[in-house]
């Protein structure tokens, strides 16, 4: 790490926030420095505060006094009248620093949008870290756009946002991502694939608002998957945010258009119920967005959820599974529709949030067939590194993407290897003659199928 002139712009600010720890009764020096580490959210240089902790001694504003503990000797710091003095004297001079650094912030957070990748990866990592003792850790501050008390910070943008320009800003990022992996280049009719969740419920919104942008039309499509109170819970959902758009809304009942039900088909297969859920929504969705005209079909997988589809797939080693996670799915031989995940780089919070300050309509609940896997587990820990390194998780989806996925795409994705179902006329994976959707479907209605057929 080379941070000579970061340290050195910082100096002022690392004083002042030695004499307040000072001031709260912390006496030594290590504890000094893992406590304003904490707030900059990177370790200071070793020997870095004892070089202020001199100076702030030589001018009188602290003194010290060496001791010893288990033997070892050890100094212990006080603040003296005069350094409590001229830290509440600095009352003004924090207040403009704040003013000047939320200043600067919002430009080079404008600048961190628009610039070319590699440049852009360089300016945001640099003042991720120098500019985050600006803002108190945890508390929103001021929005970066108008200044006003802050309802939401986003932390990994070190930025913070107030009710209105939130929304705002998080859909102008949502289009930024949308463009640059050229998600509606030449869309027409987007279909949004609304669960009722909050994720692709803030999704409908979010491209219901871009439709004058992007001159698309949008409708929107919900499964009903027969899941007792919480499919009836989530259709009323979806239909709410529906009407409240006015946008096209369908409602697809699984039994009615292929003869059963979600819990029935994982009742009827011996696997996950998630994995069996999943290959059913996919069908489902690509054929209802083809029935209803649409040239994209647009679902709302979060980064959270694309991170721990990433893990996962490192653990596992399944080349083939990371091959094909994409954000853009390109329309092809078996599907007239392009599939796009708009919100694969927008951390699941601040969709939690968008829906939040726009009151949106969500159905909250969670899936009583949910089965408890490692997935969890995995999702929690990545939380937890997001905690200390803000940005982890977008980095390690964003560079997946741009340089991973493609690298194994090359490899591992053949067209040549894809084959036609017999059933349906749909894709199947290498070898098979039935897709997985009409395998699920065959057990479920007990028509049987040619053991070894499931893909
Ligand atoms: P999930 O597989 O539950 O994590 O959902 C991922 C995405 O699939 C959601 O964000 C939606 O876009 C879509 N989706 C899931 N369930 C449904 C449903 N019942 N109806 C329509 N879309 C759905
Ligand atoms: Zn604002
Ligand atoms: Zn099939």
């Amino acid at each position: 790490m080379r941070g000579g002139r970061r340290y050195r712009l910082l100096r002022g600010i690392v004083s002042l926030l030695v004499l307040r720890y000072l001031a709260e009764g912390e006496e030594c020096g290590y504890g000094l420095r893992r406590r304003i580490s904490g707030v900059l959210g990177e370790a200071l240089p070793p020997g870095y505060i004892y070089v202020i902790l001199k100076s702030l001694r030589g001018r009188g504003l602290l003194d010290a006094r060496e001791g010893s503990r288990n033997g070892r000797r050890v100094v212990y710091y006080r603040i003296t009248d005069s350094g409590m003095d001229f830290l509440l004297r600095h009352r003004g001079a924090v207040e403009a620093g704040r003013r000047a650094i939320e200043e600067l912030t919002r430009f080079l957070e404008g600048r961190g949008g628009e610039s070319a990748r590699g440049d852009r990866d360089r300016h945001q990592t640099y003042w991720r870290r120098g500019a985050r003792c600006a803002v108190p850790a945890g508390s929103p501050g001021r929005c970066a756009i108008c200044g006003r008390p802050a309802a939401v910070r986003v932390p990994y943008a070190n930025a913070s946002f107030c009710e209105e320009h939130y929304p705002q800003w998080l859909e102008r990022r949502i289009r930024r991502v949308a463009d640059r992996y050229g998600m509606f280049d030449g869309v027409r009719r987007v279909a949004v694939a609304v669960s009722g969740g909050k994720d692709s419920v803030s999704l409908l919104h979010a491209l219901a608002g871009l439709r004058g942008d992007y001159g698309f039309e949008v409708v929107g499509i919900h499964l009903d998957l027969g899941i007792g109170e919480y499919s009836r819970a989530s259709a009323e959902a979806a239909r709410r945010n529906f009407e409240m758009l006015g946008v096209e809304g369908r409602i697809v009942d699984l039994r009615a258009r292929y003869g059963f039900s979600v819990p029935e088909a994982v009742r009827a297969v011996r696997r996950p119920a998630c994995s069996t859920c999943g290959v059913v929504k996919r069908y489902a969705l690509e054929e209802a967005a083809e029935d209803a005209g649409a040239d994209a079909l647009a679902t709302g997988h979060n980064l959270d959820d694309v991170a721990q589809f990433v893990m996962m797939g490192y653990q596992s080693g399944d080349l083939e599974g990371l091959a094909r996670l994409r954000p853009v799915i390109p329309a092809g031989r078996h599907y007239g529709v392009r599939s796009v995940k708009p919100l694969f780089l927008i951390y699941e919070r601040d969709l939690a949030e968008y829906a939040r300050i726009r009151g949106l309509p969500v159905a909250g609940a969670e899936c009583p067939l949910r089965d408890r896997t490692s997935q969890g587990f995995i999702r929690r820990k990545l939380l937890e590194i997001e905690e200390g390194m803000p940005g982890f998780m977008l980095r390690l989806v964003q560079e997946f993407a741009d340089g991973v996925q493609p690298a194994l795409a090359e490899r591992y994705l053949r067209e040549e290897d894809v084959g036609t179902c017999r059933i349906c006329g749909r894709p199947t994976s290498k070898g098979r003659e039935i897709c997985s959707f009409c395998a699920i479907r065959a057990r479920a209605l007990g028509t049987g199928v040619a053991p070894g057929a499931t893909g």
